[in-house]
């Protein structure tokens, strides 16, 4: 006989409105078990607290909560990162822009050590601190900025967490409590900045994560056209600036980054082939 609290017939529960794989995600998380727990113990009876905290989640996903949120974990770069309410979920498909970042480094005809990046609006902390990561063995040094106290405290957590160092995490708006002057340049300025227009269908479905973190004005380009206007004041000649964008906002960026003086402008789509991260470098 299957009891109602059994594995198999939860796992086997139709739920409307949330994805079965958040469901299952959910349910191993209670568990603290692997995935492969599911298939082998299928007759596990959950005890009372164990199904009551199922079904809490379950209704809070079914009203919007993001499983990430749940958790409060979410994998990036094959790194473990905390989030809450106060930062963006890191998406799969940022990491185009870390991996274009390291493909850069790669391609330069010297080996780049002991360099200067700049993270702008880090959130989680994501690509700070697994560019960090990738690059503490060169000794590269990376800033990270975000204008939320909150969620710089999240990213602080994060470095420690992923045994990173070389990070330095400020509260700054933009560039604006970096100094322009006695500091050397930075040679990479990276960002995902909040680039959903304003008007945007997709925000309605976006509702847990902080708006601040996801929408702008001005088609979504306003933080976008800031961060690229002033990037040269941060950034030295033949200097890299990364920025992930929306899949419509292509031609609008690279057209900024042109008439910001960029050179080798160029475009890269993310794993679902929607134009994602533009690149250039400083003249
Ligand atoms: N890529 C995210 C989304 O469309 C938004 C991230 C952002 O605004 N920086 O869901």
């Amino acid at each position: 006989m299957t009891h109602l609290s059994s594995i198999k017939t939860i796992k086997n529960r139709l739920i409307e409105d949330v994805s079965k794989y958040w469901v299952r995600a959910w349910l191993l998380h209670i568990l603290q078990k692997p995935s492969s727990f599911l298939i082998t113990d299928e007759d596990y009876q959950l005890s009372d607290t164990e199904l009551e905290q199922f079904d809490t989640g379950v209704a809070k996903m079914k009203q919007g909560t993001p499983l990430a949120y749940l958790t409060g974990q979410q994998e990036f770069w094959s790194l473990n990162f905390s989030v809450n309410e106060h930062t963006l979920i890191p998406r799969p498909d940022t990491e185009v822009l870390v991996e274009q970042v390291l493909d850069w480094i790669n391609a330069q005809p010297t080996q780049l050590s002991n360099k200067r990046l700049l993270d702008l609006g880090t959130g989680s902390g994501c690509i700070a601190i697994s560019l960090a990561h990738e690059l503490k063995r060169a000794n590269w040094q990376v800033v990270a900025v975000d204008l939320s106290s909150e969620a710089l405290k999240v990213a602080q957590h994060n470095a420690v967490r992923n045994n990173v160092a070389n990070v330095e995490f400020i509260q700054s708006s933009w560039y604006q409590a970096l100094s322009t002057g006695d500091e050397p340049k930075f040679d990479i300025i990276v960002s995902n900045p909040p680039y959903i227009d304003e008007t945007d269908e997709h925000l309605a479905h976006l509702t847990a994560e902080p708006i601040s973190a996801l929408s702008a004005p001005n088609q979504g380009l306003a933080d976008i056209e800031h961060i690229i206007q002033q990037a040269t004041k941060y950034l030295r000649t033949g200097g890299l600036l990364a920025i992930e964008h929306g899949h419509d906002q292509g031609d609008a960026v690279r057209q900024l980054f042109l008439d910001n003086g960029f050179e080798s402008v160029h475009t890269v789509k993310d794993y679902g082939g929607n134009d994602r991260v533009t690149l250039g470098q400083a003249q």
